[in-house]
């Protein structure tokens, strides 16, 4: 396994877009929003670093999801892959498009207050209502 402090590598379905990441570990979450389950599918796993960490290479089309946050993805095969606080200076990327393992452990649960009702969070991590 790798150590938080290696660097972590990306990518899309279709290769369309790579990113690299340093220091990926500072906050890993996944979060039961609304946003986040439309967008992945089910609750989103994501680790949360400074922009200044990431290395991205190819097209990334910015979807503005709220006044304060928007979405990155693949233009081409849609894969969900950042999210951004418009005011911080943090990004956050998706656990699953990391290539190989991430040496990494789910820190918290976030925004369990709008989860979906067809799962139970039952591994003993933290769990925050927002
Ligand atoms: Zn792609």
């Amino acid at each position: 396994m790798p150590s938080k402090t290696e660097m972590l590598r990306g990518s899309c379905n279709c290769k369309g877009v790579t990113f690299t990441v340093k220091d990926g570990g500072q906050s890993v979450s996944a979060c039961h929003c609304t946003q986040c389950r439309k967008q992945s599918g089910h609750h989103w796993a994501s680790g949360y670093t400074d922009v200044s960490n990431f290395e991205i290479t190819g097209d990334v089309r910015w979807f503005d999801a709220s006044a304060t946050a928007k979405r990155g993805f693949c233009p081409t095969c849609g894969c969900f892959l950042f999210w951004k606080s418009n005011t911080e200076d943090g990004m956050s990327f998706s656990l699953g498009v990391i290539d190989g393992p991430t040496g990494l452990e789910m820190q918290k649960h976030i925004f369990v207050a709008d989860k979906g009702d067809y799962y139970t969070i039952a591994d003993g991590v933290s769990q925050r209502e927002q």
